[in-house]
């Protein structure tokens, strides 16, 4: 029998402030790495490689613990976890970044632990796509890589998330950022130019419009999971790739259909994240709910 493929998971752990039409959280559990992390582990064991400060308490580790996620990677340092500030629009898609303190982020270069192998699947999670080539060399992965990004980094560090997008198989972004990236205002073309820089398989997010994947040429397209109260959507795009490359992780090859049931995975965690405000949304969910919504995306969209 396969041994199950672990999912190593590096980004941001976080606390957010969020404002949205339906309220607002201060100084909530978030951070990229969560999100993906959390969602990743209703699928694979996963390991997390963070930092955060003293003021971090002792409670998230146990929910880490609960949910299957070996926290030997998230390192403890002196000083304030790095915090995020948001608002979002009425509309609940466009949002504003009011501020991040990188704290502890500072100049962090982690241990890798002896837990991660080179085996496993690799999530390179929103952060400074430095700090992402920097764990890239030290665990030389030898499964499949996929990485997150934003626009702060396609802005102010394009040249290092380039060089990294060669050793990347599947990259995700939202269609701003893909424009933002390819200077193409065409998804299709964005997509082509993007996959040109040498990453396999490129996943946009559209947000309240689903997903679409490209991998040579467009092959899939993903309508969101519906729900009737979206109260924030912080984190969505770490939760869809955490369930992806979580999904993949099973599978001993990966087929296009694989990949498409990944994005269909990726489309429903998201869902459950955006239901509630930080990650409330993914802790008291089960394997089985997530199969329930997949199963009723299935049944609306066969046509
Ligand atoms: P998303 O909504 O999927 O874009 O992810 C939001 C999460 O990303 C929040 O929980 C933030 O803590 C985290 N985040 C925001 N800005 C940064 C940044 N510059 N680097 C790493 N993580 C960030």
């Amino acid at each position: 029998m396969k041994k199950k493929t672990k999912v190593t998971v590096i980004g941001s752990v976080a606390f957010d402030s969020v404002e949205t039409a339906r309220g607002s959280r201060a100084n909530v559990l978030g951070g990229s790495a969560v999100f993906a992390a959390l969602s990743a582990s209703f699928f694979a064991p996963v390991n997390l490689i963070s930092v955060v400060g003293t003021d971090f308490p002792e409670k998230y580790f146990q929910m880490f613990k609960k949910r299957g996620v070996d926290t030997s990677g998230l390192t403890r340092k002196k000083g304030k976890t790095f915090r995020w500030k948001g608002k979002y629009d009425s509309d609940l898609t466009h949002r504003k970044t009011l501020s991040v303190d990188l704290n502890v982020f500072n100049g962090f270069r982690p241990e890798i632990p002896a837990n991660v192998s080179s085996e496993d699947y690799l999530l390179l999670a929103n952060i400074d796509p430095e700090l992402q080539d920097w764990i890239f060399k030290r665990i030389k992965p030898a499964g499949l890589v996929a990485c997150d990004t934003m626009d702060l980094w396609i802005n102010t560090k394009r040249r290092a998330l380039l060089k990294l997008l060669k050793k990347v198989d599947l990259l995700l972004l939202n269609d701003e950022e893909a424009r933002q990236l390819s200077g193409e205002f065409n998804l299709l073309k964005a997509a082509q130019s993007i996959a040109s820089r040498g990453v396999r398989t490129v996943v946009i997010k559209k947000g309240e419009h689903g997903a679409l994947l490209f991998s040579k040429g467009l092959s899939f397209i993903v309508p969101p999971f519906l729900i009737h109260d979206v109260k924030d959507p912080t984190g969505a795009g770490d939760t869809f790739a955490g369930g992806m490359i979580g999904y993949l992780s099973g599978k001993r090859t990966i087929t296009d259909r694989d990949l498409r049931s990944a994005l269909v995975y990726g489309s429903i965690l998201a869902s459950y994240a955006v239901e509630k405000f930080s990650v409330d949304g993914l802790v008291d969910i089960s394997r089985r709910d997530i199969d329930g919504r997949y199963k009723c995306l299935g049944r609306i969209t066969r046509f």
